[in-house]
């Protein structure tokens, strides 16, 4: 179904299929892009996708999701006391990350107490290593926490073409990953399990899925004693891409890079990929009633932006066009009945 959309068609084809509720500024740009996709292939592709929602739903049956860090905050097994300490922290801080009046470094530094509280609170817990497996089955169970439609088809395809996929988020690693772990995710490459104070496993050479997050450190009973020494949250994401890519050279080399997020800052983390020469960004608005106030400044950040929730399939189609060879799709592109011509001229993401 073709998209209507403001702005002035283009005659630029796009050979994806667009949902009513995808909406694309400029996209002849978005073709050129497409087209280096698959002119360079897919060993020179991979993904960067931040994980809350964005590799995750945010309604499920209606009802709000949870994100890493309030999957365990919400936790049945712990006291009433820890959650209000929780919501309390939650509430004093996320207004402050969400002030765009705050200068950088007054916001950094709001951002680190968030964190060092919200860690501080899990520690006095004394999670064991095994509780991680129980808190996100009774938010999978319970409605809380669950992949995005086409998040699973989506990882499964970037797997099977060997394209590296990189979570970065300012969650928690082990949640992220026992979530990925029930859901069988082929690629995933887990560290968070065998992790001890002072351990560093993470396999960089595998061109897999990897999760960089906040991890959890357990000691040798199994017990939470610390966090990761310093704090991934939305303003530091650029900089622990950069330290990643520079201990995982084959990521590193990889020029075309597909990136997802549900917030404008999610995909600034491209500035830190110096071999970036091509990159299309894909942004999930899922609040409907934002719309009207953030549409035009996401179609300003992102090459493609999904509104409502929307599932992760443009994300497969966009994979699989670049896995394709041209010679395949020569003198088929035109004629692809279920391209759409949408767009207007405007600024893009780029890297
Ligand atoms: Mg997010």
């Amino acid at each position: 179904m073709p998209v209507a959309m403001a702005g002035t068609l283009t005659n630029g084809a796009l050979p994806l299929r667009l949902t009513p509720n995808i909406r694309v500024k400029n996209a002849e740009q978005l073709l050129e892009k497409l087209k280096r996709f698959r002119r360079d292939g897919t060993d020179a592709l991979q993904v960067i996708t931040d994980f809350d929602a964005t590799l995750t739903q945010v309604f499920i049956d209606g009802q709000r999701a949870s994100s890493c860090h309030s999957v365990v905050e919400n936790f049945s097994g712990f006291p009433q006391e820890y959650k209000d300490k929780a919501n309390a922290t939650l509430a004093k801080y996320q207004p402050l990350e969400m002030d765009p009046n705050l200068p950088f470094d007054t916001k950094l530094k709001y951002m680190n107490e968030w964190w060092t509280t919200s860690h501080n609170l899990m520690v006095a817990q004394d999670i064991h290593r095994d509780t991680v497996e129980h808190i996100v089955d009774e938010a999978v169970r319970n409605k809380r926490f669950s992949l995005r439609e086409g998040s699973h088809a989506f990882l499964e395809v970037c797997t099977n073409l060997r394209i590296p996929v990189t979570v970065l988020s300012a969650g928690i690693q082990n949640i992220i990953e026992e979530l990925l772990r029930r859901e069988s995710i082929a690629g995933l490459v887990p560290t968070a399990h065998h992790d001890t104070i002072g351990e560093d496993n993470m396999d960089l050479d595998a061109e897999e899925v990897h999760v960089v997050s906040n991890k959890m450190l357990f000691n040798e009973e199994g017990r939470l004693v610390d966090f990761s020494s310093d704090f991934i949250h939305t303003l530091s994401k650029k900089k622990y891409l950069r330290q990643y890519l520079e201990r995982n050279p084959q990521r590193h080399a990889r020029h075309n890079v597909l990136a997802m997020g549900d917030l404008i800052t999610d995909v600034s983390f491209l500035e830190a990929v110096p071999s970036c020469k091509n990159s299309i960004a894909i942004g999930y608005l899922n609040y409907q009633e934002k719309e009207d106030e953030l549409l035009e400044s996401y179609l300003d950040a992102f090459d493609v932006v999904i509104l409502r929730d929307g599932s992760m399939d443009l994300c497969k189609q966009i994979i699989e066009y670049a896995a394709t060879s041209e010679t395949k799709d020569a003198g088929t592109e035109s004629h692809d009945s279920s391209a759409v011509s949408t767009g207007c001229t405007g600024r893009i993401a780029g890297c």
